[in-house]
């Protein structure tokens, strides 16, 4: 877990600290399949900007993530760039100007970070856009082994004798 200790920090409305901080990037769970960043620990930019009213937390960091391809689950890698942005008002009177990553005056960038990468992926996270996945019959890659299976045909062969059978 990657935190910053505000409490050493003095910043005066106006001022700005910027520092080049290396954040550790948690393993995600999702549909029960997992996900790990490599590296897991990536180089992020930290500004702190202090106004009058507050305070603005900015971080810009690259997260790429290893994990199973929804369709076929064959290894896929995704990359997203980000940069977040919260708010804290100096006396804060509602969630709403509170950030709720700064517990005790630290700033927890892991859990910032991580919650980031969450609502940044996609619906389905896939090998490449056009991945045909696994064939619904026999369980076979389709990108590996395109076909398709007459079951269909026969299937309507079975129906009309059955029905047949029925009428005699
Ligand atoms: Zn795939
Ligand atoms: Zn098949």
């Amino acid at each position: 877990m990657t935190t910053f200790n505000l409490r050493s920090l003095r910043l005066r409305s106006g001022e700005q600290f910027v520092d080049a901080k290396d954040v550790e990037l948690e393993p995600l769970e999702l549909g029960g399949q997992r996900y790990e960043p490599v590296p897991s620990t990536v180089p992020a930019t930290l500004t702190i900007t202090k106004a009058s009213t507050g305070t603005v937390f900015e971080l810009d960091f690259a997260a790429r993530l290893h994990g199973p391809c929804y369709r076929c689950l064959g290894g896929a890698v995704l990359e997203s760039p980000l940069q977040l942005r919260e708010y804290e008002a100096r006396n804060p009177d509602s969630d709403e100007l509170r950030t709720p990553y700064v517990v005790d005056d630290k700033l927890d960038l892991s859990a910032w970070a991580r919650d980031a990468v969450v609502l940044s992926l996609p619906d389905q996270i896939l090998c490449r856009e056009d991945c045909a996945g696994l064939c619904p019959t026999c369980g076979k890659d389709l990108n590996a082994e395109p076909h398709t299976h007459d079951e269909e045909r026969s299937d309507s062969r079975w129906a009309a004798l059955a029905e047949l059978r029925e009428r005699l």
